[in-house]
This record gives structure tokens, C-alpha cells and sequence, in this order.
């Protein structure tokens, strides 16, 4: 099972890699000799662009077999590669063709929209969407805080902004059909034309058809309990009495519609158990959405796409240890609540760390399960002082292995803010934790 579960991995990640090798053939058969002439290299680099930018629209579209297979964050990061690498390609196809076409036509100037419009996207994506390393560096991180604080530009102004790839895409469409070379063969025009349309129409199945699909079974708020200050818990059920199915550990995309919260969509992991009648959120008001949450009326209309993720421990094997930062700890609820709801016994230790003890808001429900089960430990970590620092002290190699002890063999699962994921994965590998044993959920893309 799991040696097909690689294979399956390796097999997709090498076609959406090596596809454009399809084309390629039919553009270049019974003339390979010329495929190193700067005129076909810029050919060879366009063809290479249009299916990786094609692929990259494709896979984002959140498609359940490839989450299942590689978890929603890896698709999301693998689709953030493919774009930026097709982008590159089109400006070197740009660059070889400009020395045999220097004028513009129509063909052309679609062309070079629909890559100054790639090139925003990944531009705005990079320096100011999605969370990555580059960040640390100073200017980046001004500009950063420029457009998010001066411009008041959110999340969901940037996500729209991105939607912009579906236009660019159309726009490159166009313009590869329009290009002689494919005009002149119909199985070239068949190969790009059907591509085009399969990316195409998967965008629009993940933007509109879903979005019915959702709507028709809908959740509806039954209760908003505030846990704390900056702790909300919304209750949910199905309108039309659907079940909704998910592994506990899973989260999915929700959209409270309510005129305070507009239709905005925002992941949140399912808090509550799978056998549950209701389908729990545990929101941390972390900005401008989340602080709206705790008023919230009852009776809401909530649009559900999911469940989604792959952060599901297996209930039996060798022992658990979980790690929670903070609010990381809405996967373990779920989690913890399945396991003991079945009476399912495999070992587990569960690390809490949190600033203070109003923050730990399920503390109670945990103790519980430790009250009961004998192979659940629970190890809560109040900090008090700076939170990072002192995650960063107690989740050293020395703690994981002489306070707890963490056995070589067990199984990690880590959900925290992403300094607290890095030093507890370094102090787990010094310790002898295999890479591959330590699993985590992001709570950002
Ligand atoms: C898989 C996953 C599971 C999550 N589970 C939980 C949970 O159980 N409890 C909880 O409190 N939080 C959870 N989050 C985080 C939650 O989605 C964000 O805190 C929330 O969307 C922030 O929105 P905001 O407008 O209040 O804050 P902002 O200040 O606007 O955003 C803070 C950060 O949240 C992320 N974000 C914001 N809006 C979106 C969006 N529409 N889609 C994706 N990311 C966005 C961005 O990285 C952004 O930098 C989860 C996130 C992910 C990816």
C-alpha cells in the first residue's frame, strides 16, 4: 500500500514534469535536427511554459485525489514551483522569438499580456501573499507591510488578485493558437486546444460548480461559544440533514456568509469528531475575519468545501508524541476525541504549549481523556513569558529526551507557529526521530 502510494506520487510528479514532451513530439517530429536552433529553443520553451502554467491551474484546483496522495499544503507549494518555473520559460521563449519577431502584432501582443500578467501574479504572490523565507529579508518585508497596513490590502483583495491567472491563461490560449505553427496542424491545435480546455474548465468546476454544490448543502451556525478573548467556537450543522464526512485531523474551507463577514472563504480545521452530529470550528482571532466571528448570529449560512488535508494519524502502531503551539491544537481535539470516543488505545503523549492558562481553552476536556486512558498523557507547557523563546527552550533535544522521554521509533505530529515546528523538528532529529516520522500542519499556505 504504501510503496503504490510513492509510486502514485513519483508517477503524477513526473508527468506533470516531463507532459510537455507530448507536444514537443508532435511540433518537432521528422524535423528533430532543428530542436537546437535558437528558433525552436524558443519554441521548445514556450510549449514547456503554456503546459506548466496549464498544469499549475490545473492541480490548484483543489483535486482529491492529488490531496489525498500529496496533502494540500505539498499541492499548493508544488503549484507555487510549476507557475514560477513556467514563467521563467516563457521569458526565455520570449527572448528567442523577439530575434526572429521584433514587430508586434495582434499574436504577439497577447503573448506578452498574458505574461506581464503571469508576472504580477507571481510578483504579488511571492513579495506579499503567501508566507516564505524571503520575508526575513528587510526590504521585502517593508514592502510587505506597506501594501498589508498602508493599502490595507487583505488576503482575500490578494487571493482575487491571483484569480487573475485564470485570464492570463486565457489570454496565452489565445495566443498559442493564434501561432503559426500550431494553426498550421490540426493535431497540434487538437493537443494545445484540449489542454487549454481541460485547465480551463477545471478552474471553472473549482470556482462556480463547487461553489453550487456547496451552497445545495449547506452548514448552518447552531451555536458561537466565546472560550476566551481571542478564542471562538462555532457549532455547525447541515441544513438538509447531509452527514458531512471527514478524518479527524482533516480542516476544510468555509464561508460564513452574514453581512459581517461578506463571503469570504477561510480554512479553518474540523475541531470536533467525525461520529459528531455537529461540525465544530475553533477560530483564534488572529485579524480582521477572525475577530468578527464571536458575533456571529446563530442560524448563519455556512458554504463547506471539504474536508481536505492529510494530518490524520493512523489509530494504531507505534507510539504518538503530538505537539501543539497554541491554537495548533484544533487537529489533536479532534483527534484526541475520535480516539477515545472509539476506545482506540495506541500511546500517545500530547505536548500542549500555550502563553498562559487561559489560553488553554480545552484543557478540562483533556485532562478528561487522561483521566480515563492510561496510554494518553497530556503535558501541558504554560510559558507566561515571550511564547517563542520559551517554546523554543523546553522543546530542546535535552527536554525531549530525559524530561518526556521521546521514544526513537514513535510517530510526531506537530501543529504551532513555524518557529516552535523548526526548533522542535531539529531537537527531534538530534535525538535520532526519523525526517519521515515527523508529520505537520501549516496553519498558512
Ligand atoms: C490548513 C489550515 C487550517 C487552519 N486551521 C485553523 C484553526 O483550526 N483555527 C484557527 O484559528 N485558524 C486556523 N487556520 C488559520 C486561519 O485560516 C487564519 O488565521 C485566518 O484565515 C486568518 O484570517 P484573518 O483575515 O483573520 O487574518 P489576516 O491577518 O488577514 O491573515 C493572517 C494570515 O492567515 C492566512 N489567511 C488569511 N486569509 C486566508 C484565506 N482566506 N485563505 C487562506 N489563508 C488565509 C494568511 O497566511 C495570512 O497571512 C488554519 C489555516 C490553514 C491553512
Amino acid at each position: 500500500m504504501r510503496m503504490m502510494r510513492r509510486l502514485s506520487r513519483n508517477f503524477w510528479f513526473f508527468i506533470a514534469l516531463l507532459c510537455p514532451v507530448i507536444p514537443i513530439h508532435f511540433f518537432f517530429e521528422g524535423n528533430w535536427y532543428s530542436l537546437l536552433h535558437s528558433y525552436s529553443l524558443g519554441m521548445v520553451f514556450g510549449i514547456i511554459s503554456y503546459c506548466y502554467f496549464l498544469n499549475a491551474l490545473i492541480i490548484s484546483a483543489r483535486i482529491p485525489y492529488f490531496d489525498r496522495l500529496y496533502g494540500h499544503d505539498k499541492v499548493i507549494i508544488f503549484h507555487g514551483y510549476l507557475a514560477t518555473a513556467a514563467a521563467l520559460f516563457a521569458a526565455a521563449h520570449l527572448y528567442f522569438k523577439r530575434i526572429y519577431f521584433p514587430e508586434n502584432n495582434l499574436q504577439i501582443n497577447v503573448g506578452i499580456a498574458a505574461l506581464s500578467l503571469f508576472f504580477s501574479v507571481i510578483a504579488v504572490t511571492v513579495l506579499i501573499m503567501v508566507n516564505n523565507p524571503l520575508h526575513r529579508l528587510k526590504p521585502i518585508a517593508a514592502i510587505k507591510t506597506f501594501f498589508h497596513r498602508t493599502i490595507k490590502l487583505d488576503y482575500s483583495g490578494l487571493k482575487l488578485f491571483h484569480n487573475l491567472t485564470a485570464l492570463a491563461s486565457v489570454l496565452m490560449i489565445i495566443h498559442v493558437m493564434m501561432a503559426s505553427p500550431t494553426a498550421e496542424n490540426n493535431t497540434r491545435l487538437g493537443i494545445m486546444g484540449l489542454w487549454g480546455i481541460a485547465a480551463i474548465g477545471t478552474y471553472l468546476y473549482h470556482k462556480f460548480i463547487r461553489l453550487i454544490v456547496t451552497a445545495a448543502r449547506s452548514l448552518q451556525v447552531t451555536r458561537v461559544v466565546s472560550l476566551n478573548d481571542s478564542v471562538t467556537e462555532l457549532h455547525m450543522c447541515r441544513t438538509k440533514g447531509f452527514k458531512t464526512k471527514h478524518k479527524a485531523g482533516q480542516f476544510g474551507y468555509f464561508r460564513i456568509l452574514s453581512k459581517m463577514c461578506g463571503s469570504e472563504e477561510h480554512p479553518f480545521t474540523i475541531s470536533s469528531p467525525p461520529e459528531s452530529n455537529e461540525l465544530v470550528i475553533t477560530i483564534k482571532n488572529l485579524g480582521d475575519y477572525t475577530s468578527k466571528l464571536n458575533n456571529i448570529e446563530t442560524g448563519a449560512k455556512v458554504l463547506y468545501d471539504g474536508p481536505y488535508g492529510t494530518f490524520t494519524p493512523a489509530e494504531s502502531g507505534a507510539p504518538v508524541l503530538f505537539i501543539a503551539g497554541g491554537i495548533g491544537i484544533t487537529p489533536f481535539l479532534s483527534i484526541l476525541s475520535h480516539w477515545n470516543n472509539v476506545s482506540n488505545r495506541r500511546e500517545v503523549t500530547l505536548l500542549w504549549s500555550a502563553r498562559n492558562e487561559e489560553e488553554m481553552t480545552h484543557k478540562n476536556q483533556l485532562e478528561k481523556i487522561a483521566e480515563t486512558n492510561p496510554n494518553f498523557r497530556f503535558i501541558p507547557l504554560v510559558t507566561n513569558r515571550d511564547h517563542t523563546i520559551l517554546q523554543r527552550q523546553l522543546l530542546d533535544s535535552n527536554f525531549l529526551s530525559h524530561s518526556l522521554p521521546v521514544p526513537e521509533k514513535c510517530r510526531v505530529y506537530i501543529c504551532g507557529p513555524e518557529l516552535m515546528r523548526l526548533s522542535a523538528e531539529k531537537a527531534l532529529k538530534s535525538i535520532g526521530v526519523k525526517r519521515a516520522h515527523i508529520n505537520f500542519e501549516k496553519f498558512s499556505f
